[in-house]
């Protein structure tokens, strides 16, 4: 059986699905990410991931490139990538499914859908991408998934979202995908304040 080469400083090289080098990770992380599917060893110890972490960073500099560093649901300051249709649904990491949020929305979101987040909160969505999605969320939905039953694990961009792909394709979606929440999971912000605007040019 292949194993982990660790290089000198014990960490194990690895490569993408176009054999860029990526950082090097622990011998433990290698075997877990073989063990969970997501990757293999080749003869010389070296771990081929079978999806494009790169392609996270790279979408992510593009929406914020778009939406600069402002939360598509709130308005405020945000620095952190939120999917629209969350990953568990199918919802993919591309500009189209994708904006910018805050800490605060994205943690109290979870996994809710647009509309559950914002009968929570009240908030107007002036986001075109929100608005979009959120006008035929039905219809969106079935596509996310019907997109992630014939979508290959190379089309995954992150770690997260190739193990809800590994969960559908191994029938067993209900592990990482909760019941629709019917409540925030953590306390959301009573009242927005425009912090953003301390920080614009
Ligand atoms: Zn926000």
């Amino acid at each position: 059986m292949l194993a982990p080469t660790p290089t000198t400083d014990g960490k194990v090289a690895v490569v993408d699905l176009n054999g860029i080098v990526l950082t090097p990770c622990s011998p433990e992380k290698a075997a877990q990410n073989v063990a969970d599917g997501l990757a293999t060893l080749d003869v010389d110890g070296v771990l081929h991931l079978h999806y494009q972490p790169l392609a996270y960073r790279r979408i992510y500099r593009q929406v914020q490139r778009r939406d600069g560093w402002r939360c598509g649901w709130c308005g405020e300051a945000g620095t952190t990538l939120d999917h629209v249709i969350p990953l568990c649904w199918g919802g993919q990491t591309l500009l189209d499914n994708c904006v910018m949020a805050c800490r605060a929305c994205n943690h109290s979101r979870n996994n809710a859908l647009p509309s559950t987040f914002l009968r929570w909160t009240g908030f107007k969505p002036t986001h075109a991408v929100i608005r979009h999605i959120l006008a035929n969320e039905k219809k969106m939905l079935r596509l996310a998934e019907e997109a992630l039953a014939t979508r290959p694990l190379s089309s995954c961009v992150s770690r997260e979202e190739a193990q809800v792909w590994l969960a559908y394709h191994s029938n067993n979606i209900e592990r990482v995908r909760p019941a629709p929440p019917e409540q925030p999971l953590t306390r959301i912000k009573a009242d927005a304040k425009p912090f953003f605007q301390f920080f614009s040019p």
